[in-house]
């Protein structure tokens, strides 16, 4: 289970853009320049979560019970609960 939430930080200087895993109350500094930098969005899937897929099409399938779209690493439907069929691949 992953806790801590991802975030996409741009440092203001160079436009330069990274992924992290951010800790609450940490400041993060561009290893290059120093600088503090922004946060500038966060990452689905939202923290806590077991799965690390991102949220794009080819990682979500349809749950069989509530049809709501989940994505396809998860045993159970994040959404109504249930467990989805297995895969058929
Ligand atoms: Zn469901």
């Amino acid at each position: 289970m992953r806790t801590l939430q991802r975030y996409r930080m741009r440092t203001p200087s160079t436009g330069r853009e990274t992924i992290v895993l951010a800790e609450p109350d940490v400041q993060y500094v561009d290893r290059e320049t120093g600088e503090r930098l922004e946060p500038v969005a966060q990452l689905l899937p939202l923290a806590p979560t077991v799965s690390e897929l991102p949220w794009s099409i080819e990682n979500l399938r349809f749950c069989n019970h509530c049809d709501q779209l989940a994505q396809r690493d998860l045993l159970d439907c994040p959404w109504c609960g249930q467990q989805m069929d297995s895969l058929a691949e």
